[in-house]
């Protein structure tokens, strides 16, 4: 027989039932906590308490009594549960509770049991319990660890349920989602979690597929723009049609990941979104990404910020520094000692070069960096001068997606103590305490 057989799983409704803890030391702690947070009124029969037990006890929130275990404290209890540190007084609970056939549950002795505990997920509006039938309380803790992780998911599916089951289904909702400078260990998990539980996702072509196939196959992938064509900017053309397509995808009740390279609010059109959505009433929610500038920055070993180099970070879109003026950039205005984060400043680096130098009077030696694939596999970051960059993008034939990084500190090389290979190598192991 299965441990599935043996046990019946339910929900029992603890508010007023009267409950007995025999024991107040560390293990019944958890179990009066977790009693009382469910409504129900505890005695509590120990020769000594805890101090959390007593200040319970002597607040009045619950009734302590200082005495050995007598079978009458079980008179007129709904349930029991024995956590005393003594074996026989345990055994002892179990048996006159059974033989009153009041349900009764030993700590860590599922055998003296007649109901056993689950591991407990909490999630807004759900509560999922798990069991290995007292088998195998590491498990359980596992399954627990592993639903804990993927809590967004469950909420998504559960509201998804909640939709279905609702006579007039409420719109959907759209999630204007980061996904980071492309590396998807550098996805949040709120974001891995979205993706898990979408019905559409709509995204950007710097999106690489890696991250997309973490999304649910049953999920519609929309693309608007190729690569290359847009430079990340799009025409208004293209913003109107995924306008349109978020809209339609979540009025049709669906779950809605718009999928954006790094922050959505960062040089991404993601404000102009949300701003339609509220505009026709469509629900939506933000999740911060990794901007490129500060995961390039990590991965090339560029502190953005630093108390002898740097008091600030500027991010600029290169795009725009097209040398004609009426840029929008207020070129005196850049801080001179701090850090320049560049978006899509490839094709115009030569004009941004010539700006930075005449405009912002930075001077020609100004240390410079250039990440291109920042994260990815592919990533090169070349440094040198501001005065050459034009020729350093040039020759080394950098494309989009690049990162120009403009300041003292795009000199700095911070090298990892760490070997990433062995990293990945050795993942089973405490890497996080060599780092
Ligand atoms: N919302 C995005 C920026 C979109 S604009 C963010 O917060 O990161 C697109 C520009 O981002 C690219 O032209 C490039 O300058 C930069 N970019 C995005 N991913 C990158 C990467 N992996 N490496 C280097 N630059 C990147």
């Amino acid at each position: 027989m299965t441990h599935e057989a043996k046990y019946f799983p339910v929900f029992l409704d603890l508010r007023g039932a009267a409950g007995l803890v025999v024991g107040a030391g560390k293990v019944a702690e958890r179990k009066i906590g977790n009693l009382l947070a469910h409504g129900a009124r505890l005695t509590v029969v120990a020769r000594n308490f805890s101090v959390p037990v007593r200040g319970m006890a002597e607040r009045g929130e619950v009734h302590g009594i200082h005495a050995p275990f007598r079978p009458e404290h079980l008179d007129g209890m709904d349930l029991a549960f024995a956590a005393t540190s003594d074996p026989s007084t345990n055994r002892l609970v179990a048996g006159e509770a059974r033989r009153r056939r009041i349900p009764v549950n030993v700590a860590d002795v599922p055998e003296e049991c007649t109901f056993i505990l689950p591991a407990m997920v909490h999630g807004e509006g759900f509560t999922v319990a798990v069991s290995t039938g007292g088998k195998n309380p590491g498990a359980a803790r596992a399954i627990r660890e592993f639903l804990e992780e993927r809590k967004e998911e469950i909420a998504v599916r559960f509201e998804r349920g909640r939709r279905r089951r609702d006579a007039r289904p409420p719109k959907g909702t759209v999630y204007i989602v980061g996904a980071g400078p492309g590396n998807p260990d550098l996805l949040t998990v709120r974001a891995l979690g979205l993706l898990r539980g979408a019905d559409a996702v709509i995204h950007d072509y710097l999106v690489p597929g890696e991250i997309l196939s973490l999304a649910s196959p049953k999920a519609a992938r929309i693309c608007f723009a190729r690569r290359g064509k847009t430079s990340g900017h799009g025409s208004s053309l293209k913003q109107a049609a995924i306008h349109a397509a978020m809209a339609r995808l979540a009025r049709e009740g669906k779950s809605v990941v718009r999928l954006k390279s790094g922050d959505p609010l960062v040089f991404g059109r993601g404000g102009e979104e949300a701003e339609y959505l509220a505009a026709e009433g469509i629900p939506f929610d933000i999740v911060p990404g990794i901007t490129a500038a500060a995961g390039c920055a990590a991965a090339a070993g560029i502190p953005m910020t630093h108390r002898d180099l740097s008091s600030s970070v500027t991010f600029l879109a290169g795009h725009e520094a097209d040398g004609k003026g009426g840029t929008g950039i207020d070129w005196k205005r850049l801080p001179a000692d701090g850090t320049i984060a560049v978006y899509m400043g490839v094709a115009r680096a030569e004009g941004l070069a010539r700006d930075l130098m005449e405009k912002a009077n930075l001077p020609a030696d100004t240390p410079v960096a250039v990440v291109e694939n920042g994260t990815l596999c592919a990533q090169r970051v070349l440094r040198g001068r501001l005065g050459d960059l034009p020729r350093i993008v040039k020759k080394a034939g950098i494309r989009s997606p690049a990162m120009l990084f403009v300041g003292k500190t795009s000199a700095c090389e911070l090298s990892g103590r760490i070997d990433r290979k062995n990293i990945e190598e050795r993942n089973d192991g405490p890497v996080a305490e060599s780092v």
